[in-house]
């Protein structure tokens, strides 16, 4: 019985099959059933050229055309497939020059980057593997399929896809795989910065991640990272610090935001403005939590998340950590959490006083938020109004 994944899928390949082209599911699909993973996209490749594949489905969409890659539209799902072809030229190292439809699968299969990735499956759950990539995930290897030279000169990601999937799969990376990145590694000049930000955020996400670290700084290919370039030090110990390797994708960016003297790090790295603020805003409250404890002022402008964040990083990196339970416990028992929870309005306050509002309603406001967080006034309508409408306070 073949994965859900595939079943949903398996009418496309019969269809092909049926009109007289060869078509098989491969690439990552097939590497992570045979590994028994979650598996993320199915997608297919086929002899039959794109206008072909769109005269058979009804419902197509031309989502790479030139390369391609057609979109095919069916009940149980939506699923890419891409002609059998080769690629030549790379003169930019990071895409080829032409692509060339060709008929036959293993020319397909060549092109592709790690013996891993570089199976196929037909129809009826029978494995194509010329370049022995089952081998190889028996030994849990990461190698080229091909001379590495070669294929990292045609495209550089390819070095930090192969670091990428070490991290997540937790394999080695076979000997002249891993040299090859040494001497060629600078080539990752060519790759725009997005393209390198995806790979990174996969191994900031996995499991294995101290794996990478360990491989970036071996080979020399953190130099070639956003300004990571000085910091050869700081990807080291996070591949040697076990603390890291449970850290989340964002505690993780957390983690060398804390590090990283220079400003703008998170932006050269692209990532959304959102992201960048939330941060910035807990490496703030990090720095604070690490000359001290969490006071309830720290616990409330962190926020939840932000606590769980900077606690996680902390572990990391202080000798004293606290545990992340006992932080959140803390921020849970907080009198409030967001000004919303203030027992009162602005409109109230207006009505007590007496007076036109004006910028004072929220200075109150802010007052108020302290006074309630020291515990120095509870959260109640009644005490509010009596502490804002008496003189005899701080
Ligand atoms: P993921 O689980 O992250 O989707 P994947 O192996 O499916 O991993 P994709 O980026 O979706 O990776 O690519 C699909 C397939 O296309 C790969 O398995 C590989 O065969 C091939 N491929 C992708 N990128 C490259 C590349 N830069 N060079 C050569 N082949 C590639
Ligand atoms: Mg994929």
């Amino acid at each position: 019985m073949l994965p859900r994944e595939f079943s949903q899928a398996l009418p496309v390949l019969l269809e092909l099959e049926a009109n007289g082209y060869d078509a098989y599911f491969v690439g990552g699909s097939v590497r992570d059933h045979l590994l028994g993973r979650p598996i993320n996209d199915v997608d297919i490749a086929t002899s039959a050229l794109p206008e072909e594949v769109k005269s058979i489905f009804r419902d197509t969409v031309d989502i790479g055309i030139d390369h391609g890659t057609i979109l095919v539209l069916t009940g149980s799902g939506r699923f890419e497939v891409t002609t059998f072809r080769t690629e030549a030229g790379y003169q930019d190292f990071r895409r080829p020059d032409s692509v060339d439809f060709v008929r036959s699968l293993e020319e397909d299969l060549k092109r592709r980057d790690f013996t891993i990735n570089s199976m196929a499956m037909d129809a009826r759950g029978r494995i194509l593997d010329p370049f022995e990539g089952r081998g190889d995930l028996r030994e849990k290897r990461i190698r080229t399929v091909g001379l590495p030279d070669e294929r990292f000169s045609e495209d550089a990601l390819r070095m930090m896809r192969g670091i990428r999937f070490v991290a997540q799969l937790g394999f080695d990376m076979e000997d002249d795989t891993r040299e090859a990145i040494t001497r060629h590694a600078p080539l990752m000049s060519h790759i725009a910065v997005e393209r390198k930000t995806m790979e990174f955020e996969k191994i900031l996400a996995s499991m294995n991640k101290h794996l990478a670290f360990n491989l970036l700084v071996r080979t020399g290919l953190y130099r070639e990272l956003p300004m990571l370039e000085g910091y050869g030090d700081v990807i080291e110990a996070m591949g040697e610090n076990p603390a890291v390797r449970s850290l989340s994708k964002d505690q993780a960016w957390l983690y060398l935001l804390f590090h990283v003297m220079d400003g703008g790090f998170l932006k050269a790295w692209r990532l959304p403005k959102k992201e960048i603020k939330a941060r910035e805003k807990e490496k703030e409250s990090l720095k604070e939590r690490l000359c001290g404890d969490w006071s309830p002022q720290l616990l409330y402008k962190t926020g939840r998340n932000g606590v769980v964040n900077v606690e996680s990083v902390a572990s990391c990196i202080s000798t004293s950590p606290h545990s992340i339970r006992e932080a959140l416990n803390r921020y849970d028992e907080l009198p409030i959490h967001s000004v919303k929870d203030i027992e009162a309005t602005g409109a109230e306050l207006i009505k007590w006083k007496g007076n036109p509002g004006g910028p004072w309603v929220k200075e109150e406001i802010a007052k108020i938020e302290e006074a309630i967080l020291n515990g120095e006034l509870s959260n109640e309508k009644a005490s509010i109004r009596k502490w804002v409408t008496t003189c005899n306070r701080s």
